[in-house]
């Protein structure tokens, strides 16, 4: 039986992909040749990365806005240190928004380069909110943020207007709901929590950022050498890219974005009005703050644990537990779980009611 899959990540995927990868995996194109034992200079093949790369900015609404999109390795958390790196001024300075665990992941690879300056911090309170009313010094090289923590189930809902460059980690909620994406100079995106398997990074660069710094890059590390190879300056990914292409044609033939935010609004409506109604659970992150991508809540006595769990187990649903730092439970309710998975959690939620 098909799980009602929750997890935070790798995580669900529209079940079309699953299907036409791993189809692709044994017959790709009806070339007789599995996509893993072809060439990635094959035209077959470029064909792939140079839709990927061309879909992604379309969906983000910045085709021909003067950006390039790159599919990286490495992870979400080497663009922690990519990005310090190809634009941190020698003697310069970063300035970010600390709101999580990621968050502070990003500032701790950016102290190696240079000042790194932490605008605000929500830290003490155990990232339970976003901070607000800070300030970002002027002389900043480029501003960082992380547009939703994963974890702790909190998310931007406005970002800075700055004259710097701005930089964000939209690892868990790019292409779920609509931004002017073009506030932004890099976005960056592991793939593994709203776009495709792990194994790529999604990197969005407007590109007249690059080159303003002096500092002596390795080419692997370097944005614009990946950019002038078209994101072939080694062997990508090619699977992970290949799945992530299926994933953003089944997000066009939804309609996009703005047609995926609506069901992402429902669906986090829905766990969240159970929430707070409920009398046996409550939210974990502040209100204003909350994710729609990831519920983060907790059971008011413990002592209903075994029977929640027992029953959540008991009808098919998947990946709930909170992060350890957390605790309590965390619905992950990316763009491919739909409405009915959701409606699944409330109903047991229900249960629980009526039975304790
Ligand atoms: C998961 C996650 C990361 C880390 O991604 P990797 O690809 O494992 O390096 C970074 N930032 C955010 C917001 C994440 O959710």
């Amino acid at each position: 039986m098909k799980k009602h899959n929750y997890s935070a990540g790798p995580c669900i995927l529209p079940q079309e992909v699953f299907d036409k990868s791993a189809q692709a995996i044994l017959n790709f194109n009806d070339s007789g040749l599995s996509l893993l034992e072809i060439s990635h200079r094959s035209k077959d093949f470029v064909a792939v990365m140079d839709e990927a790369r061309s879909l992604a900015l379309e969906l983000l609404g910045l085709e021909g806005k003067g950006y390039q999109a790159l599919f990286l390795s490495g992870g979400a958390s080497l663009e922690f240190l990519m990005v310090p790196y190809n634009l941190m001024k020698e003697n310069g300075k970063a300035a970010y928004l600390d709101t999580g665990t990621w968050a502070s992941g990003a500032i701790k690879e950016a102290k190696l380069f240079g000042e790194t300056v932490v605008v605000a911090s929500s830290k003490e309170q155990n990232y339970n909110h976003i901070p607000k009313g800070y300030t970002v010094p002027t002389d900043a090289d480029y501003f960082h943020c992380t547009s939703n923590n994963t974890i702790f189930g909190t998310q931007m809902k406005d970002f800075p207007s700055l004259e710097m460059p701005i930089v964000c980690d939209m690892s868990s909620d790019i292409f779920s709901r609509v931004i002017d994406f073009s506030k932004f100079d890099i976005i960056y995106a592991g793939a593994q929590k709203n776009m495709g398997p792990a194994g790529t990074t999604l990197v969005v660069i407007k590109e007249e950022i690059l080159g303003k710094t002096a500092r002596v890059i390795p080419s692997m590390l370097d944005y614009a050498k990946h950019i002038k190879a078209e994101s072939m300056y080694n062997t990508p990914p090619v699977f992970p890219v290949y799945a992530s292409l299926l994933t953003l044609q089944w997000l066009k033939n939804l309609g996009g974005i703005a047609a995926i935010e609506k069901i992402n609004n429902a669906k986090a409506a829905l766990i969240y009005a159970e929430i707070d109604r409920n009398p046996l659970f409550k939210g974990a992150s502040a209100i204003e703050d909350r994710s729609i991508m990831n519920a983060t809540f907790l059971l008011n006595d413990e002592a209903h644990a075994a029977t929640f769990d027992a029953l959540w187990k008991a009808a098919g649903i998947s990946g709930l537990p909170g992060h350890r730092s957390v605790g309590g439970y965390r619905a992950s309710m990316y763009n491919a779980l739909p409405l009915e998975s959701v409606q699944v959690l409330v109903d047991i939620m229900k249960e629980l009611e009526s039975k304790v």
